[in-house]
């Protein structure tokens, strides 16, 4: 028995800061083989209930276990369209519950399944279902928008996804290319493409249509999936100077071919903000800041930061800056940037969620000498010209929510969903397409369609021997 995972290969910190290039390197076949040896194919998977989207991942681990990477690739993209992206971006929830975590190291099940992916055929096309004639209209496409399509199209919809940007994608396109090097999303969308599914691009809700003239056009159900990518502002003094940036459409712009933001030459950059998008922001101005000096600033203590810890360590490592316990209060200069104002933080009355708030403490001023801030202040969902009947709940989650238990709005037919991540979007995506298939199934007098094998196999794909399939379904 092997208890500790077989590393995963990976560039270290002063490499890895000096460019763009994918930090972490896939298995080689013969180590992917080994790691999967060391899972002990539990009958009740953690792993898999864990799972936002209940990724038989433990089928495809015992598959790459017999060095089956082509059956292990077709049952990766058979629960997952964003499986390439996901092998790669996944926070691995499914690691955490891993029972061999309690001895040694979880099994490696994200890598697994680029493993998968790597060297199995993973382009394979979905197979539609026979068409119902019925159309469903998704506004916003990121994870939610991309798997509530894959899953009605399967059903036999029709579907037409409406995206405000010029390409598809959501937040992942903001995803820095050492963690995703772009590609990954046209290799899951090519799967797509024998799918009764059009994309159309640059048409945004609230202005060019809403999702109320999308059900007077004949579209019997609407998803509105918009996420949060609108920045929050600091509401201080200064941020509108030249040299500051919001972090989303920095990284935006960067994954966009403007690796030349900083003008090429030497920075000395605060990122304000203590999660994982302030650290993205944070690591990816190291890399342009030309040997500068890149500073996260953060109002709480390190152990308070809500970026994950491998996203610390590795900046860390990379020569980040950390200034704990301090809060902006004016950014300084005159037609530049030139620093920051800070002030001390301290611990406050709790707030509405029973976390202590933090009070600036009087007579702490100091400055950071600067010449660029990226603010990291977290994201809302943007609901500008959306009509008010839909009463989209932006509280507590960013994006905008439905308020029924099946994410319904109060216009009806119109649902809207999102999620914390990728996967969980993802999640979320599943759960409102199956809600949007009941509605529509009650309303045209037949049953909800049950998800098809996206693969339409007259006969249940080969599964390993003894094995079941995954246990937990919720
Ligand atoms: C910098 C960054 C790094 C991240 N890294 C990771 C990671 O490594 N792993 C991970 O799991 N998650 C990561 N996330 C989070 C993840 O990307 C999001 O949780 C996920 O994309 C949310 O999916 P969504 O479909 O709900 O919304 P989004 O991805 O935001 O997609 C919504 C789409 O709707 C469009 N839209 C908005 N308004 C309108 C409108 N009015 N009309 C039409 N279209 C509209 C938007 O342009 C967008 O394409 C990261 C996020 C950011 C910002
Ligand atoms: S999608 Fe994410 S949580 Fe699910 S099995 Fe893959 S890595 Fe784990
Ligand atoms: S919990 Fe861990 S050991 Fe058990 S099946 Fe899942 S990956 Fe394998």
């Amino acid at each position: 028995m092997r208890y500790q995972r077989i590393p995963i290969p990976e560039d270290q910190g002063g490499v890895r800061a000096a460019d763009f290039e994918e930090i972490l390197h896939a298995y080689t076949k013969e180590e992917a083989i080994l790691e999967a040896q060391r899972c002990l194919q539990c009958a009740m998977p953690f792993c898999v209930q864990e799972c936002p989207i209940t990724q038989d991942c433990r089928g495809y681990i015992s598959l790459i276990g017999q060095g089956k990477f082509d059956e292990a690739a077709l049952l990766t993209i058979q629960d997952n369209p964003l499986a390439t992206v996901l092998c790669k971006t996944c926070y691995h929830y499914c690691e955490e519950d891993c029972v061999m975590g309690g001895k040694g190291t979880p099994i490696a099940i994200r890598h697994l399944k680029r493993a998968a992916l790597e060297f199995g055929n993973g382009q394979i096309m979905y197979v539609p279902s026979a068409p119902k004639n019925q159309r469903i209209a998704v506004v916003g496409g990121g994870p939610a928008g991309i798997m509530a399509a894959w899953e009605l199209c399967l059903r036999g919809y029709s579907v037409t996804i409406y995206e405000a940007q010029p390409f598809m994608g959501g937040q992942v396109d903001t995803i820095p290319k050492y963690h995703l090097t772009g590609d990954e999303l046209d290799w899951d969308l090519g799967r797509l493409r024998n799918l009764d599914l059009t994309f159309v691009t640059g048409k945004k809700a609230g202005v060019d249509f809403t999702p109320e003239s999308l059900l007077r056009d004949g579209y019997l159900a609407v998803y509105v999936a918009i996420g949060a990518s609108e920045p929050r502002l600091l509401g201080i003094p200064g941020e509108h100077l030249p040299g500051v940036f919001a972090a989303l459409p920095f990284l935006l712009a960067m994954n966009k071919g403007s690796e030349g933001l900083f003008g090429r030459k030497e920075r000395q950059v605060v990122v304000v903000g203590g999660g994982d998008v302030a650290l993205d922001a944070a690591r990816s101005s190291l890399r342009l800041a030309k040997g500068g000096r890149v500073t996260v600033l953060y109002r709480r203590g390190k152990a308070d930061m809500p970026a994950g810890e491998e996203e610390v360590s590795e900046g860390t490592e990379e020569g980040l800056h950390f200034v704990f316990q301090r809060a902006p209060v004016r950014i300084l200069g005159a037609g530049q940037v030139e620093g920051i104002a800070v002030q001390a933080t301290g611990v406050g009355p709790p707030d509405a969620k029973g976390r202590p708030t933090t009070v600036l403490l009087p007579g702490t001023e100091e400055t950071i000498a600067c010449d660029t801030v990226i603010v990291a202040a977290g994201e809302y969902g943007d609901i500008t010209g959306l009509p008010a009947e839909l009463d989209l709940k932006l509280s507590p989650q960013p994006w905008p929510e439905g308020k029924r238990p099946d994410w319904m709005t109060d216009v009806e037919g119109v649902f809207a969903s999102g999620g914390k991540s990728v996967v969980y979007a993802m999640a979320a995506g599943t759960r409102t397409a199956g809600a949007i298939d009941a509605y529509v199934a009650k309303k045209t007098g037949r049953s909800p369609t049950p998800r098809p094998d996206p693969f339409a196999r007259p006969i249940a794909p080969k599964l390993p021997d003894g094995y079941s399939g995954p246990t937990w379904h919720f």
